[in-house]
């Protein structure tokens, strides 16, 4: 086993705040939430460190998780509206190298950076 810190929670070997969870796909809370709902979606295999990884091999799991957090933002109530954001790279403050993506919502994020 490696020492990926989302690798030990998809094998539940360290607990987390499950939201959503199929086959291929693990859904948490944030343990430092930067908005009201904040919300890591993780494939549960290793399949890339960051974006900066996908390729036509490990894509199909990207289009997943997008199926996942449409899922989530309706089981969420997030009708307003929500972002999604992912790092890649310690430059754009990526702090696991495990794919994952944050929603972000319940705040205005209108005048923020994108
Ligand atoms: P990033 O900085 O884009 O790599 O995102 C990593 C995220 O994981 C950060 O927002 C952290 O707050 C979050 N995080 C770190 N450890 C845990 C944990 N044990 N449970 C839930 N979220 C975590
Ligand atoms: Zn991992």
């Amino acid at each position: 086993m490696n020492d990926c810190l989302f690798c030990k929670i998809a094998a539940g070997e360290i607990p987390s705040n499950k939201v959503y969870e199929d086959e291929q796909v693990l859904a948490f809370r944030d343990i430092n939430p930067q908005a009201p709902v904040h919300i890591l979606v993780i494939p549960k295999e290793h399949a890339a460190d960051s974006a900066a990884q996908i390729t036509a091999e490990n894509s199909a799991v990207v289009a997943h998780c997008f199926e996942v957090i449409a899922k989530i933002a309706a089981q969420e109530g997030l009708a307003e509206g929500f972002r999604v954001i992912t790092n890649s790279g310690a430059v754009a403050g990526q702090t696991v190298p495990h794919l994952h993506f944050h929603i972000l919502a319940g705040a205005d994020m209108s005048d923020k950076l994108v």
